[in-house]
């Protein structure tokens, strides 16, 4: 029996991930077929087990996931850090705690939102002010993303004019993690950019993910001018 963990509707968020490897491959002069095929590599080796690692093979690389998929988190997770490591050399950074500091995860993140604001969820943010998108759009997308069980911890919370506090609680799920994080991160920026906002800024100094963190919650501070 496939040992895949749960699944979430993430078949959308997948395919942007490969919109971004080929933008990014086109943008930094990279050879969009290598850079896939090492992508390719390093996700089968960190998949580890032969099932998972036939998944990839004939799910995520046979071209046939669609907007609608559900997909096991850990495929996500897997992917992310894959094409992180190999867009920017083994050696890269694989996470930042502030949109004023750019990685590979926080990018795809932007990519995606960017991506999907004109597409799949062009309704989603049509016309929407900011702060509207925060406490009504955001929770929406969070919980097709993260599921029921993480969506019933998130928190957004109005602190000021222009100032969200955003809190996660994602322990429990298998693609948690620092990377994963930036991505977040990246989503609210890209987000809050085809919103029109204007300077925004997102910090995340409060992360639960991190080895050895205290607090177990992830805190995002959102902000614009
Ligand atoms: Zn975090």
């Amino acid at each position: 029996m496939a040992q895949n963990g749960k699944e979430h509707q993430l078949g959308d968020f997948i395919k942007g991930r490969l919109q971004f490897i080929q933008d990014y491959c086109e943008n930094n002069g990279l050879n969009l077929e290598t850079s896939f095929a090492d992508i390719q590599k390093e996700a089968v080796r960190l998949a580890g087990d032969p099932e998972r690692q036939e998944y990839l093979e004939k799910r995520l690389f046979s071209g046939s996931i669609l907007s609608s998929s559900f997909l096991p988190d850990w495929v996500d997770k897997v992917f992310l850090e894959a094409m992180t490591k190999v867009l920017k050399g083994m050696h890269a950074k694989l996470y930042t705690s502030t949109s004023e500091e750019s990685c590979i995860p926080f990018e795809a993140g932007r990519f995606n939102a960017r991506r999907q604001a004109e597409t799949v969820f062009k309704l989603l943010y049509q016309g929407k002010r900011p702060e509207v998108w925060m406490k009504t759009t955001f929770p929406v997308l969070y919980l097709k993303c993260y599921g029921d069980d993480a969506a019933k911890h998130l928190k957004v919370e109005e602190t000021g004019p222009g100032h969200f506090r955003v809190t996660t609680d994602n322990r429990d799920l298998e693609k948690a993690s620092p990377m994963d994080c930036s991505t977040v991160i990246g989503y609210l920026f890209g987000s809050l950019e085809m919103l029109g906002a204007e300077r925004p800024l997102v910090t995340h100094d409060i992360c639960g993910i991190k080895p050895g963190s205290p607090s177990g919650v992830c805190v995002f501070e959102v902000s614009w001018k």
